[in-house]
Parts: structure tokens; C-alpha cells; sequence
């Protein structure tokens, strides 16, 4: 493809932004990436690094609306909302609510099964481009119930996940041993599946890509963008905050929790909030976990990383600004040490990180409405790394105006207009 005269701009140096800026490199294009923090502190280098392929149903369902009330009594539960933050959130949980029948969560399941389908191949392809292939661990991922109400409670999700191409198979506790010999007898028994893998380190992925995108000729720069600058129909560039203005020939928004405001100043409203999510990384856990490992009943997870034993989870509605309230990382700690009576819980390191979240729980993978030569990659939830790769290609192939070989219609950025 031959190359553009001017730049292609990403806002946004998280792994989606890190994806798009490798395949439109990859087109030829002269690339920059603006990124408002320092590339190894962003939400994209402390989560739980897994490649979920299999996790392909939304946050949203009849059950969720029915388990709400209980989660919100416990103030350490699986879900809290600050009551300050509860006007801001009204909005979006009113559409949360608008997907939660069953009919369209079964339609959210099956965009995100043919946006995953690829995942796996799509980050190999990048990690063999750059010989990053040793930072994945091809591990598969087990889930785990403490009782088999619990398992057969949650039989309608794993029917609608093999209606949608996930392979799993269901485990008694001598199969979870087998796999996870570490866990206790409150492990009874749970599904294991191949359609996953895990980064031994997020960060390292992280700046490892950057650092190969920066010596392949992508200019990266530190600064926050303050506003899009528009004319007839086309993106001109950014302003920074520092009042410098920089030209582009195409724009990628690939901002996180923070893309709204800059799609908002081009006429595409969005419905999106941060949905905190918390972790401890043990440097000695003093037991071995061989892989990704979920807690279905009690929505937490752990991946064995390079630097220790990461255990986290959580959903917390609390905005951008409000401080972190580790105490639920701290929770977390206590429920894995009631599956894992061996653990070692002490001088772990808690972090926080801002989920990119929509309220049907599908990413914003779209062209902008009112401007031709501007993209979005911003949205994808929980699953953020796990579908970097292929939204990377998707943006490029949008870019390029070549078609693209996934439906996007589910992703567009109209659905919130
Ligand atoms: C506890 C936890 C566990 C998770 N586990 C997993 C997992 O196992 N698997 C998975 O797939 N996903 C997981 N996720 C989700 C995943 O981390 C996110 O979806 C993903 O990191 C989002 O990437 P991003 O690049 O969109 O955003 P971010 O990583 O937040 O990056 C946003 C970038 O935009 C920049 N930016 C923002 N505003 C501006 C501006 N105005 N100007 C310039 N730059 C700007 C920021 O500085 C940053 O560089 C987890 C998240 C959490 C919190």
C-alpha cells in the first residue's frame, strides 16, 4: 500500500492504541502515538494479561439485574458504586439495563465470539512479527465452582457460549486437581477450555511493542490532546494542552475510559465509564498456579506471572478522579485464601485500573460519523488485551478503506446516537 504524505495520529498509548499503531505501520503509514501517561502506566500493563477468547458474553443479563441489589449491600462485594458518582452514572446504566434480555444478550455474545474468533491467531501474528512470542504462556484457563448448584446456577452461560463456538469441558474436582493441585477442598468442580492464553506480563508487553514500534520509525510523544480540530468534514489534528497544535492526515481515538470527551467533540456522543477493577501481585504466594484460573461464584481471578501470582478483580463505578479503595483488593486476597488454604497473602503490591466500559459491553470499533478520516478503538471492557490485536487490524483495514472481514455493525459508534 503506498504510503500517505502525512502523519496517522493515535491518541492513546494502551494496548489498543499499541495495536493500531503496529498494523497501520504496517500499511506504510508515517505513525504517531500521543499518549497522556507514561506508557508503562496505563490500565493496559496491570491486568490479569489473560488472552480470553472464550469470554464472549456481556456483563449483561436478567441474572446480573437480579443479583444487583445483593453485590451493592456488600461493600466489598463483587460490585460497589460510590455514591457520589451515581448521577454520572445513570445514563449508562439505563442502557445497561436496556441489554439485559436475553435476547440481546445473546446477540452482544455472538459479536464478541466473531471479534474474538480471531483473537488468539491475531496476537500471535503480531507477537511472531516482533519476537515477542516468549511473553504468552498457551496455558488454557480453568473455571472453578465451589458447589455444583453453583455450576448447574450458570448452565444457561455455558450453553450460550458453546452456541457461540467456545470449547470447554466440565471438570470434577479430581480434574481441577490435576490441572491446579494447589486448590483446596473448596474447589469442587468447574469447566476447562484451550480458548485462552495469558501474558506473563502485561507491562512488558506493553513497552516491549512500543519499544520495537519506536525503533521501526513510529514517533512517540507524551502529551495530553485537549481537542480535535475539525473542518468540512475532516480532522485537521489535535491541540495538546500545551496549546500545540499537530497536523494528521487520519486520527485514531484509542483514549480508554477517557475517549468520550474527544468523540463528543465531533458530534459522536458515547455512553462510557471507567469500571474500576483492582489486583495484588504476591511475589512469593508460596504456591504454584500452572494457569489462568476464574472464580465464577465469587468473580475474581488469578494468572501466574513472571513477578509472582496476580489476584484481582471487581467492579467498582467511582469515575476517573476518586482515589482507590484498595480495601477491595484486600478482599480479593481473603476469598482466594478460603479456595487456596497454602497461600501466602503477605507484601503483595495492589494496583487499580480503569476498564474502558460500555453498557452493552461490546468495544466502539467504528469510523466517525461526521468526519471521514477519524477512527475509534476505544470500549472493549474487560477484554481489552485480549482483543487488541485484531481491533488493531480491523482500524487499519478501516483506514485503508479495504474491507473488512468481521461485521462491525454491532461496534459502530451510531448505536449511541
Ligand atoms: C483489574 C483488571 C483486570 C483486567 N484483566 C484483563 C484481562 O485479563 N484480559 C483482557 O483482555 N483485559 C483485561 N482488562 C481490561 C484491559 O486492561 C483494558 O480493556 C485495556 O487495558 C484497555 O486498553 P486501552 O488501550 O483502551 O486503554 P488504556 O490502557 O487505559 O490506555 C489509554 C491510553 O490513552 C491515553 N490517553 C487518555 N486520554 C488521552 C488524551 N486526552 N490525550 C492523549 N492520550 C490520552 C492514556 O494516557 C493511555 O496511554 C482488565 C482490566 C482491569 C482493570
Amino acid at each position: 500500500m503506498a504510503p500517505t504524505k502525512g502523519e496517522t495520529l493515535v491518541i492513546g498509548g494502551g494496548i489498543i492504541g499499541l495495536a493500531c499503531a503496529f498494523f497501520l505501520h504496517r500499511q506504510g503509514r508515517a505513525v504517531r502515538v500521543i499518549h497522556a501517561v507514561g506508557l508503562d502506566e496505563s490500565t493496559s500493563c496491570g491486568n490479569a494479561g489473560g488472552i480470553a477468547a472464550a469470554e464472549v458474553l456481556p456483563l449483561s443479563g436478567p441474572g446480573v439485574l437480579l443479583n444487583t441489589p445483593k453485590w451493592l449491600i456488600d461493600p466489598l462485594g463483587p460490585l460497589s458504586i460510590r455514591t457520589a458518582h451515581i448521577p454520572r452514572l445513570l445514563p449508562w446504566f439505563w442502557r445497561f439495563i436496556g441489554a439485559c434480555t436475553v435476547e440481546k444478550r445473546r446477540y452482544l455474545a455472538q459479536a464478541m465470539a466473531t471479534l474474538l474468533g480471531t483473537a488468539l491467531a491475531d496476537h500471535e501474528a503480531v507477537l511472531d512479527a516482533t519476537r515477542l512470542s516468549h511473553l504468552v504462556a498457551k496455558k488454557g484457563a480453568l473455571f472453578v465452582y465451589k458447589s455444583r448448584s453453583g455450576r448447574h446456577a450458570s448452565q444457561p452461560d455455558w450453553d450460550l457460549r458453546r452456541d457461540c463456538g467456545v470449547q470447554f469441558e466440565p471438570l470434577e474436582r479430581a480434574g481441577l486437581l490435576e490441572f491446579e493441585p494447589a486448590l483446596g477442598p473448596l474447589a469442587a468442580c468447574g469447566y476447562r477450555t484451550e480458548d485462552w492464553a495469558h501474558y506473563r506480563d502485561p507491562a512488558e508487553l506493553v513497552v516491549e511493542l512500543a519499544a520495537y514500534l519506536k525503533a521501526a520509525g513510529v514517533q512517540f510523544e507524551q502529551a495530553e490532546v485537549d481537542e480535535m480540530r475539525c473542518q468540512e468534514g475532516n480532522a485537521r489534528g489535535v491541540k495538546l494542552t500545551t496549546g500545540r497544535i499537530i497536523d494528521a492526515d487520519h486520527i485514531v481515538v484509542a483514549a480508554g475510559a477517557w475517549s468520550a470527551r474527544l468523540s463528543r467533540q465531533l458530534g459522536d456522543p458515547v455512553s462510557l465509564e471507567s469500571e474500576r477493577g483492582y489486583n495484588t501481585t504476591l511475589a512469593q504466594p508460596h504456591i504454584e498456579v500452572r494457569s489462568f484460573v476464574t472464580f465464577s461464584e465469587d468473580y475474581f481471578v488469578m494468572t501466574p506471572m513472571r513477578m509472582g501470582l496476580r489476584i484481582g478483580g471487581a467492579v467498582e463505578f467511582a469515575g476517573l478522579q476518586a482515589p482507590p479503595n484498595y480495601n477491595r483488593a484486600r478482599a480479593l486476597l481473603r476469598l482466594a485464601k478460603t479456595y487456596l488454604p497454602d497461600l501466602h497473602t503477605e507484601g503483595g503490591s495492589e494496583w487499580m485500573g480503569h476498564r474502558p466500559s460500555t453498557p452493552d459491553s461490546v468495544p466502539v470499533i467504528s469510523p466517525a460519523q461526521h468526519y471521514s478520516n477519524v477512527f475509534y478503538a476505544f470500549g472493549h471492557g474487560h477484554l481489552g488485551l485480549t482483543g487488541s490485536m485484531t481491533t488493531g487490524r480491523l482500524i487499519a483495514d478501516l483506514v485503508a478503506g479495504v474491507p473488512v472481514d468481521v461485521d462491525l455493525s454491532p461496534f459502530h459508534i451510531k448505536r449511541f446516537s
